[in-house]
């Protein structure tokens, strides 16, 4: 089965995603995840990609609905799979209806945080180009500047981290994504946890919604 974690860039989907797969034994996968590492290894999807996710707006349908198949591919039905930023507008909802039983929404789980701490999280996040670890500027920032204290590599800003970017970003989200939350409580999947506060208090909140399913 499927659980969708939304909610705005910078909610902290990503994060929590990662922790419930690490502890819990769930799948992740993640579409911007996906997506950067075809940018990474320069494949055509990655060269069609690369710009629109620079810019903070949406890659095409096409693309994301193979990404989707490709990352869907080895997970089996019994498997609880947590799909973070996808589905992105509607017709990403309705395609992934289409997928049939074998991987049905069970629940999409919404995670809300006000827009001027988006605005904040986003502008200061930095991220490890090496192993992927999150850092930021003010909060949370590695020992060494620049430096990721996991792995040692090199800490930056993503470049969708940018003003421009983030502005976009959450246009889009606004714009296509909160009508898929509108969608799917139509369907009564929405489970709605608060992104604001500890991040072992929003995990607890998180693993409880997700376990009572
Ligand atoms: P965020 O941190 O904004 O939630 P992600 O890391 O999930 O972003 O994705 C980064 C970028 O990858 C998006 O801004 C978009 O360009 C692209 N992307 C990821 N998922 C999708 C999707 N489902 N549909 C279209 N584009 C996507
Ligand atoms: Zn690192």
């Amino acid at each position: 089965m499927i659980i969708v974690l939304t909610g705005a860039p910078g909610a902290g989907k990503g994060t929590q995603a990662e922790l419930l797969a690490k502890r819990e034994g769930y799948r992740k996968v993640s579409t911007g995840d996906a997506l950067r590492k075809h940018v990474k290894l320069g494949t055509q999807i990655g060269k069609v990609a690369h710009s629109i996710m620079e810019r903070g707006e949406l890659v095409s349908d096409e693309i994301l609905f193979k990404v989707l198949k490709e990352e869907l591919l080895t997970s089996a039905p019994e498997d609880v799979v947590l799909l973070d930023g996808y589905p992105r507008n509607i017709d990403q909802a309705r395609t992934l209806d289409s997928l049939g039983d074998a991987q049905r929404v069970k629940a999409v789980v919404q995670l809300e945080v006000p827009r001027a701490e988006l605005i904040a999280r986003l502008s200061g996040r930095r991220v490890c180009g090496g192993c992927g670890a999150t850092y930021h500027q003010t909060e949370n920032p590695p020992t060494r500047a620049g430096i990721c204290d996991k792995c040692g590599g090199t800490v930056a800003q993503r470049v969708d981290d940018r003003p421009e970017a983030v502005a976009v970003r959450l246009d889009v989200y606004v714009r296509s994504t909160a009508p898929v939350v509108q969608y799917y409580r139509e369907k009564g999947l929405v489970k709605q946890v608060s992104g604001v506060g500890e991040l072992e208090s929003i995990y607890k909140d998180l693993r409880g919604v997700i376990g009572a399913l």
